[in-house]
């Protein structure tokens, strides 16, 4: 049984907001670089997407192919978004299911419309289910806990969306704002495997791959995934590593212009509108979550496997070096040193051993080192805006940004309380 580190969530340029170099060739060589073995073609069942599939893509397998000379493998894969604004991922054994998808499609939206690489379909979750049972894919929630489109956004159950169907259902995504420790403070998610992918919107390794699934399958196929989520011949995931929830953009509740941080019952009290500039307070997945919880402490099911916090090596190496942004030429230049040292990103970050980080850079290893010790805080993201990691060079630079956090988070909470400022 091998390994595989798995993004099965992203966006093609036919779908809304994505990057212009969100193009095959582009993400095979990106993935590779960032280390992950199997990614997903997206966006199927949008045809110009589908014909660019077809011209990069070549089959080296039934239902596996690959954009030569990279090596990333890539599965046939999708979004949707139903009539109720739910998303979510859908697999399927090849390019000729997905054709079949497309059709059963069809007359539930315009699929392939401008920027529609993900479809806005008239159906709801059952019925979707329904169709893409039809065609022998899989179906589950993406990014579960979202306040916009997630499953439990506008259903208190996963059952409840898929109704007659939902025995079918053997997965959710976490999404970027929730985690294993999260998720499982919900019975109902004890019968759910865990996804945890990136759903990014630019090719980038600080983008793609932010968030991976490891999954054990003799080789990378539609139905050697299907049974890692069967739990069937040692088929399993064994690692979700992605975001600390708290860096994820919806973690807490929050407004969604200026973005100032709420409680919930604050949130309730104002009538969710903010007090600072009367725009709308959106429920964080931190207060979505709490609400749905069974729960008061950690619990898992036996069978789950540990959930790893990461962050992208570039963020590390902008933080390290104090860069406005990651694509900042010095943060790339080192960026490509690590990657050339030891193959790929995710083995620099997560493997490779500290001493021989260090001899590629020593403040850039220091802070791996950190971070794998988990000497990371967060500020955490709400309203539509991604949280902030703070690296801790030790114990007591942690209590003191730990402070320092506080404040800030209560300067920003407005409501019931005057802001320091005003004092
Ligand atoms: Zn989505
Ligand atoms: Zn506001």
């Amino acid at each position: 049984m091998n390994e595989y580190n798995c993004d099965l969530h992203y966006h093609g340029l036919h779908a809304g907001g994505v990057s212009k170099n969100m193009l095959i060739p582009v993400i095979a060589e990106q993935a590779q670089l960032k280390g992950l073995d199997v990614v997903v073609s997206a966006d199927i069942t949008h045809k110009p997407w589908l014909d660019h599939c077809k011209e990069t893509l070549k089959e080296i397998e039934n239902g596996v192919y690959v954009h030569e000379p990279f090596s990333t493998q890539f599965l046939i894969g999708t979004e949707v978004q139903d009539q109720f604004r739910v998303h979510h991922l859908i697999y399927l054994e090849d390019l000729a299911r997905a054709q079949e998808l497309r059709e059963k499609l069809k007359p539930f939206g315009n699929i392939d419309g401008i920027m529609m690489g993900r479809p806005l379909l008239k159906l709801n979750g059952e019925k979707l289910a329904e169709l893409v049972e039809q065609v022998n894919g899989i179906i589950g929630p993406a990014h579960a806990f979202t306040p916009y489109f997630g499953v439990y956004a506008h259903y208190n159950s996963v059952r409840a969306c898929y109704g007659a169907l939902a025995d079918k259902v053997k997965f959710i995504e976490l999404g970027l704002s929730a985690d294993t420790y999260f998720a499982d403070l919900i019975q109902e998610n004890h019968s759910y495997n865990f996804f945890s992918f990136s759903d990014s919107h630019s090719p980038w390794p600080n983008r793609i791959g932010r968030e991976f699934t490891r999954i054990a399958m003799k080789k990378p196929s539609f139905k050697e995934l299907k049974h890692a989520l069967e739990r069937k011949e040692s088929n399993r995931i064994t690692l979700n590593a992605g975001l600390d929830p708290r860096e994820g953009k919806y973690h807490a509740t929050a407004c969604n212009d200026c973005y100032a941080h709420y409680t919930l019952e604050q949130a309730v009290q104002l009538k969710w509108k903010c007090m600072k500039c009367k725009h709308a307070i959106k429920k964080g997945v931190r207060d979505r979550i709490s609400e749905l919880a069974t729960f008061k402490e950690e619990t898992h099911p036996s069978w789950r496997p540990p959930y790893l916090h990461v962050l992208a090596l570039a963020e590390i190496i902008q933080l390290t070096l104090n860069a406005k942004k990651p694509e900042d030429p010095r943060v790339q230049e080192i960026w490509k040193k690590f990657v050339e040292r030891f193959g790929n990103e995710i083995n620099a970050l997560i493997e490779a051993p500290i001493a021989q980080l260090k001899e590629v850079h020593v403040e850039v290893g220091e802070n791996v080192e950190a971070f794998r010790a988990g000497r990371v805080l967060y500020y955490p993201g709400g309203g539509g805006n991604y949280g902030k990691p703070f690296i801790c060079k030790n114990e007591k630079e942690m209590e003191l940004k730990r402070k320092e956090i506080e404040t800030l988070h209560l300067s920003q909470s407005l409501a019931g309380q005057k802001t320091l400022g005003e004092y």
